[in-house]
This record gives structure tokens, C-alpha cells and sequence, in this order.
């Protein structure tokens, strides 16, 4: 199966995710993938996740679990897309824009002295320019990403 390169994230496909996925929106975007949330109904070219049993429209990834670790197994089952680990912490939680790294200079100040201090790469996000760093969070988050995604790896 070809796979697009890392940063190539615009030619996948999107989500557009049910409002009550709200979670799984979130780890979407984690993972680097373009979704939208709420949505309400399908848009064109496009893929819809939603939990309702039924809905006036066809819907292209059903999830019927509770769990996020099983709605992510029902996902990757339902569709061809892939987690591309280039693509990781590369999109902001709150927008869904793909994050542009930043002169280091340009993160002075708005982040923790210490943080700053000792790391190298910043990215902001161009919506709500919010920044973004690899830290121990990072680290603590990719803990949980392995469990979500090693049906597919
Ligand atoms: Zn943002």
C-alpha cells in the first residue's frame, strides 16, 4: 500500500468526527491527522466517524465502543488510512491546523524559562498561536499512541 511521506499529511483524507467522539478527535489530531469536530454530517471527500446506529446519510467508520483503545481498533479496521510517525504532535488540539516550527528566539517568553532553556525545536500553531515542544509529556503521550495504534504497526 503507498503511504505518503511525512508532511505530505494534506493528501490523506480527513475526518470529520460525530460530536459525542470528542476523545478520539483529539488523539486523532495528536496523531497528526486532519479532524474536524463536531460535525454533524458528512462532508465531501471526506470521511465521517460517528457512534450513531442509524443517520439520513451513509457513514463511513461506525464505532460502537465506549473504549478509546477499541474505537481506535474499530477505526483502523473500517478504513486504509495509516498513522504516519512523522506526523505526530505535528497538529494543534485546539484548531486541527498543522503547526509550523518557530525560530527558537520567537518561543522567548511564552513558554516556561526552563523549557525554554533547555529545548531546542518550537512549533506554533498559525490559528491560535498556541506552542508546542517535545517534553516529558510528549514522552508520556507516546506511551498511550503505541497502545492506540499497534493493531497497525
Ligand atoms: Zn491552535
Amino acid at each position: 500500500m503507498d503511504r505518503p511521506a511525512a508532511g505530505e499529511s494534506e493528501m490523506q483524507p480527513g475526518f470529520d468526527v460525530d460530536a459525542m467522539l470528542g476523545k478520539l478527535a483529539k488523539w486523532l489530531r495528536i496523531l497528526g491527522f486532519d479532524a474536524a469536530y463536531p460535525c454533524v454530517a458528512p462532508s465531501k471527500g471526506r470521511i465521517f466517524v460517528s457512534a450513531r446506529k442509524q443517520a439520513p446519510f451513509a457513514i463511513d467508520v461506525v464505532i460502537t465502543s465506549a473504549k478509546l483503545a477499541v474505537q481506535f481498533d474499530e477505526l483502523w479496521e473500517q478504513t486504509d488510512i495509516r498513522p504516519d510517525p512523522g506526523l505526530l504532535f505535528r497538529r494543534c488540539l485546539h484548531c486541527n491546523l498543522p503547526v509550523q516550527e518557530i525560530r527558537k528566539e520567537k518561543a522567548s517568553g511564552k513558554v516556561p524559562h526552563g523549557v525554554f532553556q533547555i529545548t531546542e525545536t518550537f512549533r506554533q500553531c498559525p490559528g491560535c498561536g498556541k506552542i508546542y515542544w517535545e517534553g516529558s509529556h510528549v514522552e508520556r503521550t507516546r506511551g498511550r499512541v503505541d497502545q492506540l495504534t499497534a493493531s497497525v504497526r
